[in-house]
Order: structure tokens, then C-alpha cells, then sequence
């Protein structure tokens, strides 16, 4: 089987602590992916051919903000399809989460996908997922032409129920 996407860890360190997290997320983790690794990997995926897709998650990747918007440019430049795994943290209004998502949609972002259901998101009621999805959603639609931008929710009757 021919490997078509890559998902890069850029951390171990989270703002939550999920009791299922696979990599054991947390805010004391340290572990960090520089540039140069991501660099490397790119590197491997162009000489195997056949990789379309690069995620990049953790951990949380916002919280290393200008690692991934260099990611995402790398990625991009190197024609694959770039997404984003967020626990949208980031988010504290929907226009601080449009502006949060705009250097990354300008560097190629197209599609970010939100862990927002019961089991990532202790806070009842919290509506950071919500403004990161109304925020992708303005992006989507301002954009001319439209970048495929698809809010992938985990949870997704959380934010539209
Ligand atoms: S939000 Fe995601 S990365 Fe963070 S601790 Fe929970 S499962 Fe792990």
C-alpha cells in the first residue's frame, strides 16, 4: 500500500490533558519537532512519490504558531494538501480566530479539523471550537476562489446542534 498522507506530531505539549490522549498531551510535555525534522521528512515524502496530504497536529501545534505556518509553506510548496488538528484553544472570539487562521490560510492552509467533542473539551459549554469553525467557515467564504477549507469536527453536534 502506497503511503498518501504524512501526520507530523510538531509537539507533545497540549493545553488539555485528555485522559484517552495517544501521545500523553499535556502542558508539561516538552518534546518539540524543529523545522529542520519537518524539512527532512518533506524530503523523504518527495523522494517516495506518492504522499498528497500533510496534517499537522500534536499535542497542540498552535502553540509552536510560527513552526507550523512554516510548515504549512513548505508543505504547500511541495503541492500537498495541508490541514491543521486543533483543540482550538486559540480561539477567544470568532475575528481572533479568523485572524489566527489568515497567515496560515494565505501560507496554504485547506482544511482544519477540530477536537471539540465531550472527551476533549472538560469545559461545559465552551465556545472556542465554535468561534475556530465560524472562523474557517469566513475564510471559506471570503476567499475568491475558495480554498477548500472543510471543518472536520470531532463532536460536530457540539457546535451545530
Ligand atoms: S486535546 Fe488532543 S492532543 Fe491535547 S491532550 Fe487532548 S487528545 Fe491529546
Amino acid at each position: 500500500m502506497a503511503l498518501s498522507g504524512l501526520h507530523l506530531l510538531l509537539t507533545y505539549q497540549c493545553t488539555s490533558e485528555c485522559d484517552h490522549c495517544f501521545v500523553w498531551g499535556s502542558p508539561w510535555a516538552r518534546a518539540t519537532m524543529p523545522l529542520s525534522m519537518i524539512q527532512e521528512i518533506l524530503d523523504q515524502a518527495d523522494e517516495l512519490g506518492t504522499v498528497r496530504s500533510v496534517f499537522f497536529e500534536g499535542g497542540e501545534p498552535f502553540l509552536y504558531y510560527s513552526t507550523l505556518l512554516e510548515g504549512i509553506r513548505l508543505a504547500t510548496a511541495r503541492g500537498h494538501w495541508t490541514g491543521i488538528v486543533s483543540n482550538a484553544f486559540w480561539a477567544t472570539s470568532r475575528q481572533d480566530a479568523f485572524r489566527a487562521l489568515s497567515r496560515l490560510v494565505q501560507a496554504g492552509l485547506q482544511g482544519i479539523q477540530l477536537s471539540a467533542d465531550r472527551l476533549h473539551s472538560p469545559l461545559k459549554n465552551d465556545p472556542r471550537p465554535r468561534f475556530a469553525a465560524e472562523a474557517a467557515k469566513d475564510h471559506h467564504e471570503a476567499a475568491d476562489p475558495a480554498p477548500v477549507l472543510p471543518i472536520l469536527c470531532c463532536g460536530a453536534a457540539l457546535l451545530y446542534p
